[in-house]
């Protein structure tokens, strides 16, 4: 068989204060790269475009270390093992992986997980059952503890994790409501995933967002699941409920600026006030909870509790436009590349 050739997409420039664009990358072809031993060959079938992923692309200080100009860019894979010079992988056998924007990488068997879906789609394994559906899980069952009859609000509730988390909040008998960018994403979130109440953010300043909050929510937001920052978390933070529970979980209106933070604390009063809990979330923290996650989203999903939708790019090649498409709100659900079909 002739080695195969690699499409591959590099950093080619930090955005500093500015919006992703397409001369930020660069695409280029080379060689397939060679195997080492215990490492194996794996060609990639889906990659996952997430946010965190703007981070990656800053220097500013963060928990994980940015991508280098002329690195490829990082992200999870579902892959297919080609070649192996490591016992535990076989050519056919699928993993998740780390092997970022390209169509082939060797990697360690060690760095691997193979996965066996059985009666789940693989690409599910980076969305619903990977790091947005845990992220959903953990953050807002762990963290946020949501009780019966309470009310939930879910920032970027269309989205990978939102759409999972709102819908965790119903199952377990919640309230929930849910903002989005877009009238067809309302309507997906009350009409498709069931929620009670949606609100589109767009074109209004803290307080008009804050008094549309609070006759949404008039007895307050006992669960603020935080996917955005800004101006929405503010208003959010004027309608807690008594012993309100914020999870910061991301704040993709500000990933734009994170080179010059708006660092401002203005509201910890309203913490005091409603004697609330504010806590960051970071999905490697619960990793101990992957298979009781897997486990109960799996069930939910094969009872028709959790509906999930993808938004499907096609080839490598695609990646920037659809990184930069999700990342102003384009995506409907969760964002994924299909590098190429299973063999
Ligand atoms: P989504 O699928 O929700 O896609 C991103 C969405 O963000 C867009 O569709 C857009 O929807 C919304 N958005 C973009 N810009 C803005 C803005 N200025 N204000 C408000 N909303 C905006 O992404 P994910 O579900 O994958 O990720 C959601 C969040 O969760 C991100 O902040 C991400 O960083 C975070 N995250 C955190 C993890 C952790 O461990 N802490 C792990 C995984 C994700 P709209 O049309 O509604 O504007």
């Amino acid at each position: 068989m002739p080695a195969p050739s690699n499409t591959r997409v590099l950093l080619a420039d930090r955005p500093v204060n500015r919006r992703v664009q397409e001369s930020d990358f660069k695409i280029e072809t080379v060689g397939a790269p060679e195997l080492k031993d215990g490492e194996a060959l794996l060609r990639t079938l889906w990659l996952s475009l997430d946010p965190y992923m703007r981070g990656r692309m800053s220097a500013a200080r963060s928990y994980a270390k940015p991508v280098e100009i002329g690195e490829v860019m990082t992200g999870e894979t579902v892959s297919e093992v080609v070649t192996s010079r490591a016992p535990s992988l076989k050519p056919g056998d699928k993993v998740l992986a780390r092997a970022g924007w390209q169509e082939y990488a060797a990697l360690p068997a060690t760095e691997v997980e193979r996965i066996e879906p059985e009666d789940m789609p693989l690409s599910y394994f980076l969305g619903v059952l990977g790091m947005p559906g845990q992220t959903a899980y953990c953050a807002l069952l762990g963290v946020g503890q949501p009780k019966p009859g309470e009310t939930v609000l879910i920032s970027a509730a269309s989205g990978a994790v939102g759409q999972v988390a709102g819908q965790i909040a119903r199952i377990k008998r919640c309230r929930v409501i849910g903002t989005a960018g877009a009238p067809d994403k309302i309507a997906y979130v009350k009409d498709t995933l069931g929620f009670d109440a949606a609100m589109n953010y767009k074109g209004k300043d803290r307080d008009a967002l804050g008094a549309e909050l609070a006759e949404l929510a008039p007895k307050g937001i006992d669960v603020f699941y935080d996917n955005v920052g800004g101006v929405l978390h503010d208003a959010a933070l004027a309608n807690l409920a008594l012993h309100g529970r914020v999870i910061i979980v991301g704040g993709i209106s500000l990933y734009d600026t994170l080179e010059t933070p708006d660092t401002g604390i203005r509201w910890n009063r309203q913490l005091l006030v409603k004697r609330a809990r504010m806590e960051g979330f970071l999905v490697w923290d619960w990793r101990h909870q992957t298979q009781l996650f897997r486990r109960d989203v799996s069930q939910w999903l094969r009872e028709g509790k959790i509906k999930y939708r993808e938004d499907v790019a096609d080839g490598i090649a695609s990646a920037p436009n659809a990184f930069m498409g999700m990342l102003a709100g384009e995506n409907r659900g969760k964002q994924l590349v299909r590098v190429a079909a299973p063999s």
